[in-house]
Parts: structure tokens; sequence; C-alpha cells
């Protein structure tokens, strides 16, 4: 039997790092969630297709949506190291800042009661009653872990010392300069426009106007502007990194100084922030015949989000050759710029749906059932140009779908989901060959295949899925799995590294050919 685990994405650079996201979504009645992502902990990395499959209802699309922070996540974290934290210099940096003395108390109050739970926890015989206390311990340690985390992520190894009013009032000085360097970056960006516009004039009309000096000088003063702040950044850094020096070979300070994190914590981002990159975490819909606006041209609709992120100024004529050449590279025909949605083929509609999306240049796209609507022949065709577009630009795709060979072609890694939690996770080929889960298997057997020669008997899957509202205890898919012993029946598997790079939580793992 082949075992090719290699890690498919060595080198390459973490985009997203989620880790025990949860989105629960509450009912009408009280007290009670639909548990659409019970505790997901995943890295995707830059330029890698991470497949997502499972059976519609496991939360498969209201984790890409949750990371495309459409939904606001109920825990967890969920990291974006697409741009610097400082880039963008989000509000929650300079709040945690002001207020780290308070944090840091009640992070203290937070650390004694997991501290005492878990002595209660020890001290109790083995039996019904201990098993019940575990899940108040584990929360009581992720709540003080998490609120050390929200702080070590921005101070990283002051987090241990007694007095810190210096370094944080470096730190405060060190964000006020990165929020003034975004904002003169933006005023360069919208006088950039407006010298764009007056060149394009110019050239088209073939004789000067006069007017792109002053836009000329205005971006140079803000260059010298953003210069000067770098300047002072570096300052400031340096200043700090002299304040870190006599703690050089400190233990408790450099387990916290490791935890420091240059990416964005996307959940603690405000609306507008949020706004901001949206431009970076793109989805492309299941369907293509409802998520394009039927009023609109497919020029208006790709242009929607070019106005919108700034990339162009209303009634910019350029604007119409930069979605001519998007549509183009989706490969839709030039003409198509004025003709509206219900013109066209479902493949041609999901053409548009991926230009609308990509014209913004993303870096992290998530295609949600993006070829499900599509005939087979036409799903090849898109998978194709998504596969094409994605080597142009170094995209990052969370490609979804419940149909295992569809994302066999485009994955460099599949995740198997089941009601809410990852099940399995490994290297496409790795997975195909060595399913651990029972899941994972029961699904391959459900795929069809056109082998004549193949002896493979086509199994599929029984049973329902069970309520994500109130899912069985225990492995979820024991209701239904074929290896169910009584321990799966109570105690929850543990996600563990079977084989390099390959991860599953199940008792009792496949081992090859049964
Ligand atoms: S833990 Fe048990 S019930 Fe769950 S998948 Fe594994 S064998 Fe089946």
């Amino acid at each position: 039997m082949q075992t090719s685990s290699k890690n498919p994405n060595e080198g390459k650079k973490v985009l997203l790092r989620i880790s025990n996201l949860k989105q629960y979504f509450p009912l009408k009645k009280k007290g009670l969630f639909v548990k659409a992502n019970d505790g997901i902990t995943l890295d995707i990395y830059e330029g890698e297709t991470f497949g997502l499959v499972g059976e519609s209802g496991c939360g498969k699309s209201t984790l890409g949506r949750t990371l495309l922070q459409l939904y606001r996540q109920t825990d967890g974290r969920s990291m974006y190291y697409g741009r610097m934290l400082d880039e963008l210099a989000p509000r929650y940096v300079e709040k945690t800042l002001k207020q780290i003395d308070k944090l840091r108390t009640q992070w203290k109050a937070l650390e004694k009661t997991a501290a005492d739970a878990q002595a209660e926890y020890d001290a109790m015989p083995d039996g019904e009653e201990k098993y019940k206390k575990a899940d108040a311990l584990s929360k009581a340690k992720k709540d003080a872990n998490d609120a050390m985390l929200d702080m070590a992520n921005l101070i990283g190894g002051f987090l241990s010392v007694a007095d810190i009013k210096e370094p944080v009032a470096l730190l405060l000085k060190e964000y006020g300069l990165a929020k003034s360097r975004r904002d003169v970056r933006e005023k360069r960006k919208a006088e950039q426009l407006n010298l764009d516009d007056v060149l394009y004039a110019d050239q088209k009309s073939g004789k000067s106007s006069g007017k792109a000096a002053k836009y000329e000088a205005k971006v140079a003063g803000y260059d010298r502007q953003i210069a000067e702040l770098d300047e002072q950044i570096t300052a400031v850094r340096v200043q700090l990194d002299e304040l870190r020096k006599p703690y050089a070979g400190d233990a408790e300070f450099a387990k916290y100084e490791a935890l420091r994190d240059e990416g964005i914590d996307l959940a603690r981002l405000e609306y507008p922030e949020i706004r901001v990159l949206r431009s970076d975490l793109q989805l492309i819909f299941q369907d293509p015949y409802s998520s394009l606006n039927p009023r609109m041209t497919v020029g208006n609709i790709i242009g929607e989000g070019l106005l919108a992120h700034g990339f162009f100024k209303k009634n910019d004529e350029r604007m119409q050759d930069y979605i001519v050449k998007t549509m183009e590279d989706a490969g839709l025909a030039s003409y198509f710029l004025h003709r509206y949605p219900h013109q066209f083929s479902g493949g041609q509609r999901q053409r548009i749906g991926i230009a609308r999306s990509l014209a913004v240049k993303p870096k992290f796209v998530v295609c949600d059932e993006a070829v499900s609507a599509l005939d087979v022949s036409i799903q090849s065709q898109i998978i194709n140009l998504l596969y094409d577009l994605k080597q142009q630009s170094n995209l990052t795709y969370l490609f979804i779908t419940h149909d295992l060979s569809v994302v066999k072609y485009i994955s460099d890694r599949i995740g198997v989901m089941y009601l809410g939690n990852m099940v399995e996770l490994a290297p496409t080929q790795e997975l195909f060959d060595n399913p651990k889960h029972p899941y994972t298997e029961a699904l391959m057997a459900a795929i069809p295949t056109t082998d004549m020669d193949s002896n493979k008997e086509l199994r599929i899957l029984e049973g329902d899925i069970p309520s994500p509202v109130n899912p069985p205890k225990g492995c979820k898919f024991h209701t239904r799995c074929a290896h169910c012993t009584e321990i799966c029946k109570h105690a929850t598997p543990e996600w563990v590294e079977i084989a390099p790079n390959h991860f599953v939580a199940c008792h009792h793992p496949l081992m090859g050919e049964e």
C-alpha cells in the first residue's frame, strides 16, 4: 500500500490559523443551539487548495463563511496572516494595551479558578462524577488560556513583567504611529487614483493638461510622511528591544515572547475593519442563478466590488478595461459586458461569479459548492479555470463540496467534516490511499466509479445525520459507524496525528485493508 503522506505545504506560509473554532446558532427555544462548528483547529497555507468535504449539514459552509467573517464566531481564534497587524492597526490592539492592568488581573483570577478546578478534579475518585467535571475543567483552562493569549499575542514576554508601564507606553506609541501610517496610506491611495486619472486623460488627448504636477506633489508628500512614520516606528521597536534585553535567558519571559503574533485576530475586529479585509477574503457561491443581481449588467456586477474597495473612482474609464480583462481571464467574451445574468448559461454565470470575486484581488477564496449546480462537463471546465487562476495569482482556496470525487482533482489536502467537527485531515493522495476514519471510508465507498473493470461495491452510507442541536455523546459518528464499540458511545475521540501530516479523530482508526 502506498503511504505518501508528504506535506504538500512544506515551506509555505500559514495564511489562516484556526484554533478551536466554534460557531453556534441560537434557536428560539432558550438555551438551545445548533452547533454548526464545534471546535475546529486547522492551518490553511498560502497558495494551497484545501478541500472540505462532508454530507450536507456537517457545518462545512458555516466554517467557510465564518472564516470570511460573514458570521461572527462564537468562540475560538482565527488568525489571518495575509496582512500584518500593524498594516491594519485595528482598535482591539489599543483597547487591550490601555486595559492591560485590568486584563492581567482578570487573567490571574481565571488561572486561579482553573487551578482550583484541577485540584478538585485530581482529588476526585474515578467515576461518573469525575467524568462530568472534566468539561468544566477544560472550559476553565481554556478561558484562562484565551485571556492570556489575547495579551501575549500583543505584548509577548512583557506579560510576565511586574511593571509594564514603560513597554506598554511604547507599544501604544507604536500603535498610534501605525494607525497614522495606515491613514496616510489611504489618503495616498486616493491621490494616486486622481493622478492616474489625469495621466490617463493626458495620454488619451495627446497633450498635457498640466494638472498632474499637483497630484504628483501630493503623492510625493504622502510618501515622505509614510517614510517618516516608518522611521519612527523602527525607532520605537529598537527601544522595545532594549527593554527586552534584561530578560534574555528568562524562561517565563521567553514563554510569552514566543506567543507574540503579527497576525490579525479576525474575531476581535470591528465591522469597519472587517470591511477593509473583505477584498482579501472572497466567496464564490454555490448557486450562480441566485447570487447575481438580475438587474445589473455583468460589467456592473464585477465593477461593484472594485468601486467599494477603492480600486477605481466612479466613471473612471480604465475600470472598464480592467473589467474586460478580468472577464477574459474568467473565460468570458468582452462583448458580454452589457448583458444581464439571465442571458447566460449556468457555467457562464459561474464564470461571472468567479470574475466578480477575483477582480478585487483576494488572497483567500472560499468556493462553496462552486460547481455542484453545474453539469459534469461544465464542472471540469470551471475547476480547470479555478486552478489556472490560482496558479496565476498564488490564491488560496477553501474548496467546499459534498462530492469527494470533485475535491480529489483540485485539493492539496482534504479535511473531512462530520456534524460540526473535523474527523480526518490528510494530503489528498494519502487520504484516498489510506482513509483512517470510518466516515471517510464510507464517503469513499459511496463514490460511483466509471471504471468497468473495478469490482468496487458501491455502498451508500446509511442513516441520517443526527441533529446538531443535540449531537450524540462520545464520537458523534457512533450512531452510524460499523466499527462502533462501547467507548465510542461515551468518550470523544482525540484528534491525533496518526501518520505524518495525517490526522484523525477515532478510537479505532482503520489500519489498511481489512
Ligand atoms: S470513534 Fe468509534 S464510532 Fe467513532 S468513527 Fe471511530 S470507531 Fe466509529
